[in-house]
């Protein structure tokens, strides 16, 4: 589960933990703000200029952070050295095994990608063991890559594998409990990962993907920093992940945020799950194909969504009018769920990710007009916004490698047990 502290201002007391929430906070400004004075710190951070300089000191140590220059004065004392965050040499790196895609996104401590992978892969038929032994080979080969110790750069420190699964996840304990579209039941994903890649890449958690897309989304994406934020994959399956006040939503179970099977409608379509008529059965990347009479997306596709999705979309840029009434019929009910999530959580923004993004320029417009219609409460500005995600299909990978940053922003002292790669 994600730690509370992970996402939000640190709240611990005693001496070390007064040392490691500032050094967070050190780092957090650093992440938000790109760069800043040691003084510019201080004064939005609310520490004395000499304690951040000493926290500064360590954070430059540890190589995660970096001066960057002579920032040009604002009139105001001499002008203060630049820092920004570095940490080239932290690598966490993002997974997630879909229904019929395997994913790897490897990002540093500022959150640039060093290292993309992605295939399709029929993780339904292949079973949980084989999946995950795809995925360790795949994370393997990339650890063999990296070089030894690059002239005049740190050894890179690879600080955790965070993988996303659609399906209900027992973070604690790192299990996937039921995963309905991939077939899956009680698979210890973090073991059975472990057996396989040993201490090579550190601690491997494991998390919904909806929530990890979420996490991306308040962190990295077009609407980073969003305090109440819903992210709706689009997918075979459709899930949902909940930032509330800045921090992710999971409910008592960590099972929270599954807007996919909110019942719409109990005489409707079958869903992934087994039951009728839930949100997923009207709004799924399956239930798009099948009215448009293109091929399963599902199980044996041997083809990826994004792939499935290019072809729609190019049928629609023709004006087919199968696939525009479609897209239509599509964003009424895109609106219809959107409503009652606004009505349960009264977000900021809800993005749309996955194969929404692809279909956005035909389902936005119809689909805001559909939720504005069904909202009890007026729309304000600022509140209620319907938006498209811009991470694409890899927004979960990157939000499982985010949830390893966090934790290394969260107490950068892992490195000092320096375990290299
Ligand atoms: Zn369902």
């Amino acid at each position: 589960m994600l730690s509370a502290r992970s996402a939000g201002v640190p709240t611990r007391a005693g001496h070390t933990d007064i040392r490691r929430n500032n050094q967070e906070l050190v780092l957090r400004h650093l992440w938000a703000a790109g760069s800043a004075s040691r003084a510019g710190i201080a004064a939005s951070a609310g520490l004395t200029r000499a304690t951040v300089s000493r926290l500064v000191g360590s954070l430059i140590e540890l190589g995660l952070v970096e001066e960057a220059g002579v920032a040009t004065g604002g009139g105001q004392g001499r002008p203060g050295t630049e820092l920004r965050l570095a940490g080239r040499h932290v690598l966490a790196v993002g997974a997630e095994v879909n229904v019929d895609y395997l994913t790897l996104l490897v990002v540093d401590l500022a959150n640039r990608q060093v290292h993309h992978w992605q295939r399709p892969f029929d993780a339904h038929r292949a079973g949980a063991e084989a999946s995950l032994a795809a995925l360790a080979q795949a994370c393997s080969s990339w650890l063999d890559s990296l070089p030894e110790r690059p002239a005049a750069e740190r050894v890179p420190f690879v600080a955790g594998l965070g993988v996303a699964v659609p399906g209900l996840v027992d973070e604690r304990r790192g299990m996937v409990g039921r995963a309905p579209n991939l077939g899956w039941h009680d698979v210890p994903v973090a073991e059975l990962l472990t057996a396989e890649l040993g201490d090579r890449v550190g601690p491997v958690t494991v998390g919904n993907e909806a929530n990890r897309a979420a996490l991306a989304e308040y962190r990295v994406g077009s609407h980073a920093g969003t305090e109440h934020l819903v992210y709706v994959t689009g997918d075979v399956g459709i899930g949902g992940g909940l930032i509330v006040q800045g921090r992710p939503l999971l409910g008592a179970r960590g099972y929270g945020g599954e807007v996919g099977h909110m019942l719409l409608d109990p005489a409707g379509p079958l869903c992934g799950c087994g039951r009728r008529g839930c949100w997923e059965a009207f709004v799924g990347l399956e239930a798009l194909l099948a009215e448009v009479a293109e091929p399963s997306a599902g199980p044996g596709a041997g083809e990826s969504s994004e792939e499935r999705i290019a072809r729609v979309v190019r049928r629609a840029e023709q004006g087919d009018a199968t696939v525009l009434s479609a897209l239509d019929r599509l964003a009424e009910y895109v609106g219809t769920g959107c409503a009652n999530i606004a009505a349960l959580f009264d977000p900021d923004v809800i993005v749309l990710g996955g194969y929404f993004s692809a279909v956005a320029r035909w389902i936005m417009a119809p689909a805001r007009t559909a939720l504005a219609a069904r909202l009890l409460a007026s729309p304000t500005p600022g509140t209620g916004e319907l938006a498209v995600s811009d991470l694409g299909f890899a927004a979960a990978a990157r939000g499982a490698a985010t949830h390893i940053v966090d934790r290394v922003i969260s107490d950068p002292h892992v490195l000092l047990g320096t375990r290299g790669r």
